[in-house]
Order: C-alpha cells, then sequence, then structure tokens
C-alpha cells in the first residue's frame, strides 16, 4: 500500500535559534519577532528565556510563535538579554512539551539556557554517563544533553566559557546554538559550520543579535556583521562582543539545503541570496532539461523562485497555476482517514482556469519520498492539463540526513530505490529530471565560505555516523517492494 504523508514531501526543518543582548530593549518581544520571522524553520513548539542580570526567566509551550506568546506572557520576561527557539522534532520526540525549547540547565544557584538548531550524533553515551553520575533530563532530545553538559562542566569549574569549551571538545554533529546566562549572551557553532548562525548589531549601538538567518535580523532593524565561524564561540555582553576560536574548524560543511529549502528567500547567507540562488538554479535546470511546454509553474512556495527562473530561461510563461492554503498548520492535522482521502487538497489547489489544455512544466525544490509529486500530478491532470513535466531544483535525494532534517531512511527515499524512468512512471509525470550536482553548485556560487555538506544526494557524510544509527537507516527497500 501507497505509504501517505499529510506533511509536504520535502526535508522536514530542524529549528531556529535567535538571541539578543540589548540593555534597555524590550528583549522578549524583539525576540518574539525573530522568531516570527524563523517559524518556517518549525512549528510544533515556541520558546523564549530572558536575563535580568540576576537569573533567567522562561515560557515555552507547543504551538505557534502568535499561540505561546500573548501580551501578557511578553511582559512577563522582563531583562536585557534573552534567546529563542521555533522546533520542528528530530530528535527528543514529537508534541513533547519538555522537548520545547530553551533547555533550562541549574548551575549552583545560576541558571543558562540554552536553544539548538541541528542534530547531535553522538550524545546517547554521553547522556548514559551523565544519568549515572544522577544528573536527570525531563526529555530524550540531544540538545537537552548539550544543556546538560555545559551546566555540569561550569559547575565544576566556575566558568561558562570552559563549559561551553568542553560541549564543543565532545559533542558531534551540527549545532548552531545561542545561550543566555544572566547577563550574558553566547553563539557557537559546529566545526564544520553545518547549520546557518549569523550575527547582527541594532542601530545606534543599541545591542547585538544573533539569528538562524538574516531574515530573523531584518525583522527587528538589526544589520548583518557577519557568519558565525565554525568552531567559533562568540560572547556578548557589558563589554561588547568578543571571539574565540574554542575548537579547530573541519572541512567547512554547511548544509546546501538551506539554499535550496529551507531558508527563507529574503535570507542571505555566507553572501548568497537564497532567492537568487533559486532562481539560478531554475535557469540552469532549465538548461540542463529543457521541454516544450505552454506554461512554467512553481509549486509554493520554494519551487517558485526557480520556476521563475526557467520561464525566464526558456522564455516559456510563467504562470500562477497552484493556489496554496497558507493557513493550514501541519501541528494541528490528524491524520484520520476522511483527511487521508483529502491528501494534496489540504494545502493546494489548482487553477483550471490558468491550467486547462495546457502543456506544463512544474518546478519543485525536492523531492524526498514522491507522494506529494505523485498527487500533484494527478490533481494538475484532474484540472486539464494535458502534458505534466516536473522539473527538480536539487538532485536525486539518496541519503537520510543525521544533522538536523527529518529525510527518513534509504527505504524511504524514492530516488534510492526507483531509477529515474521507475520514479517518472511511479509519479505519473510526462517527464522528469532532477539540477545535476555541478547545476547546482554553479547556482550557489555566490557564497563566500569554503566548502558545503551535500550528503543526502552523495552519502558523502562530513561528520562520521555511529554505525548503529547507519546501519538502522541505510537500508535500501526490498527489490519490488518499494511503496507496497
Ligand atoms: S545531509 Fe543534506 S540536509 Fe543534511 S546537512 Fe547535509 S546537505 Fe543538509
Amino acid at each position: 500500500m501507497e505509504e501517505f504523508c499529510l506533511r509536504d514531501d520535502a526535508p522536514e526543518e530542524a529549528c531556529g535559534v535567535f538571541g539578543i543582548f540589548a540593555p534597555g530593549e524590550d528583549v522578549a518581544r524583539l525576540t518574539c519577532f525573530g522568531l516570527q520571522a524563523l517559524q518556517h524553520r518549525g512549528q510544533e513548539s515556541a520558546g523564549i528565556a530572558v536575563g535580568d542580570g540576576e537569573t533567567i526567566l522562561v515560557e515555552k509551550d507547543l504551538g505557534l510563535v502568535t499561540q505561546v506568546f500573548d501580551e501578557a506572557a511578553l511582559a512577563a520576561l522582563q531583562g536585557f538579554v534573552a534567546v529563542g527557539h521555533v522546533r520542528y522534532s528530530t530528535s527528543g520526540g514529537s508534541g513533547v512539551w519538555e522537548a520545547a525549547q530553551p533547555h533550562i540547565s541549574a548551575i549552583d544557584q545560576t541558571l543558562i539556557a540554552l536553544a539548538h538548531n541541528g542534530t547531535l550524533v553522538n550524545t546517547n553515551a554521553i547522556r548514559a554517563r551523565m544519568i549515572d553520575e544522577g544528573i536527570q533530563f525531563r526529555s530524550s532530545s540531544d540538545s537537552e544533553v548539550a544543556a546538560k553538559i555545559i551546566g555540569k562542566v561550569t559547575r565544576e569549574t566556575s566558568h561558562l566559557r570552559r563549559g561551553i569549551q568542553f560541549a564543543m571538545e565532545h559533542l558531534e554533529g551540527a549545532y548552531a546554538m545561542v545561550l543566555a546566562s544572566p547577563d550574558a549572551l553566547y553563539a557557537f557553532r559546529d566545526p564544520n559550520g553545518i547549520r546557518p548562525l549569523c550575527i547582527g548589531e541594532l542601530p545606534d549601538g543599541r545591542g547585538w543579535v544573533v539569528s538562524s538567518e538574516t531574515c530573523g535580523l531584518d525583522i527587528v532593524g538589526a544589520t548583518y556583521v557577519r557568519d558565525v565561524a565554525p568552531g567559533e564561540v562568540v560572547r556578548f555582553n557589558a563589554e561588547g562582543m568578543v571571539a574565540e576560536q574554542a575548537v579547530a574548524p573541519r572541512r567547512h560543511a554547511a548544509c546546501i539545503f538551506e539554499l535550496v529549502y529551507f531558508a527563507r528567500p529574503d535570507s542571505v547567507l555566507d553572501g548568497q541570496s537564497v532567492y537568487q540562488a533559486r532562481r539560478a538554479m531554475g535557469r540552469i535546470l532549465a538548461r540542463e532539461a529543457p521541454v516544450e511546454a505552454d506554461l512554467v509553474l512553481g509549486s509554493p512556495d520554494s519551487g517558485v523562485p526557480a520556476a521563475l527562473g526557467f520561464a525566464f530561461e526558456s522564455g516559456i510563461a510563467y504562470a500562477d497555476g497552484i493556489v496554496k492554503n497558507r493557513y493550514v498548520g501541519r501541528t494541528f492535522i490528524q491524520p484520520t482517514q476522511a483527511l487521508r482521502l483529502m491528501g494534496i487538497r489540504l494545502k493546494l489547489n489548482p487553477l483550471p482556469s490558468v491550467i486547462g489544455g495546457k502543456r506544463l512544466v512544474v518546478i519543485d525544490d525536492s523531492i524526498v519520498r514522491g507522494n506529494t509529486s505523485r498527487q500533484l500530478v494527478q490533481m494538475l491532470r484532474d484540472a486539464g492539463a494535458e502534458e505534466v513535466h516536473l522539473r527538480i531544483a536539487s538532485p536525486e535525494v539518496c541519503w537520510p540526513c543525521f544533522y538536523g532534517i527529518d529525510t527518513d531512511t534509504r527505504d524511504q527515499l524514492i530516488a534510492a530505490n526507483l531509477t529515474l524512468e521507475e520514479m517518472n512512471a511511479w509519479i505519473g509525470s510526462d517527464s522528469l529530471a532532477f539540477i545535476s550536482r555541478d547545476g547546482l553548485y554553479e547556482a550557489v556560487s555566490g557564497v563566500r565560505h569554503a566548502g558545503f555538506c551535500d550528503a543526502c544526494f552523495t552519502g558523502n557524510y562530513p561528520v562520521e555516523i555511529p554505525a548503529p544509527l547507519a546501519k538502522r537507516s541505510f537500508a535500501l527497500a526490498e527489490e519490488g517492494k518499494w511503496h507496497d
């Protein structure tokens, strides 16, 4: 039986983080704005922790930022340093309040609050050792292990900076973290720089901001300063900003999928405009895989810039032929039988008056399991399309991600199990083509840094995957059994 999934058939995002040090400002409200700008990175829970010089107050809950924070909640969070988090679960359980962030760790009488984007691959053994030492955990979240290990070493050494350094030396995987003590903000990033983290400054020296993406800086009026470097820890307090290389940088491996799909199009990642990268992907796709068609459509929303690029390069008219319902939050969709039957129509609706009788080329950002592409093609045919040609702005996703993105196990990845012709037949498109790896790299050539992680296309993982995890995740579907 075909596996059905109500979420988009695209990699699921895994958290956004925001931090601010700004005496005299309403830091809770500014953090709330920052989290709203980063809401696309996670819709499961939201949280803000504020430091006032003596202690830390935290408010977090399941739901969207606007559901968790009202005026009363923000008014209760008074202070001058704050960290915030929006979550999509890849570790620690889905829909679990205890896994909502920021995580708090108590160091004697002092508290710290930690917010994490990414996934750590070696926390099971560390957690087991800490439990043996009598440390209690409230969730199965890898991020809570990070918070507790920083707290433990800080207590032992009386230096928060050493606690952070110890964690960076011992945690493996992807982490872009912001941490608030009662009087300072810290930002640090794994030595491969897998997940993004950038620094901004408020006007007139009013303070410092850290965000997963530059759209989080823009919304609070901060000016981009630079990205946090791989392996670097940056502290912001009353004396200003101090940066140190805490651990040696390794092969730079920024997630290339941020530019394909995860990041907001108005963000700039390490000098590369996300929107312009996606337009370039579309232009390159049009050169690599041309097709005769009447209209170019983008699968809303992330396929639209690439569709505009494809239309520009090919000379085929772009049309808004698919309307997206923006108000279907996946958090609130229950997978009942009735909703299963509605499938993709919960989120997307075609415009028969635009596409009827037309040969369409439809641009999407990626294909992971293939279910949504199949339903989309059928829906467009039902609405009167004469032909549906799919063009995909990323190469075939053949390997799962272990660094903060939920892309399933290999047996569920369509491109790992079927040939291009088989995929085209299963999805039901008239033709199917993916951008080449070289084409993708050409499209993102505006970045300033030295390298990308592209493991979900190549299986070339920048951080070693523990053998038991790899064994569970790398098995292909049995021959002839894919999607049975
Ligand atoms: S495996 Fe893919 S999704 Fe995961 S970090 Fe690497 S490029 Fe990004």
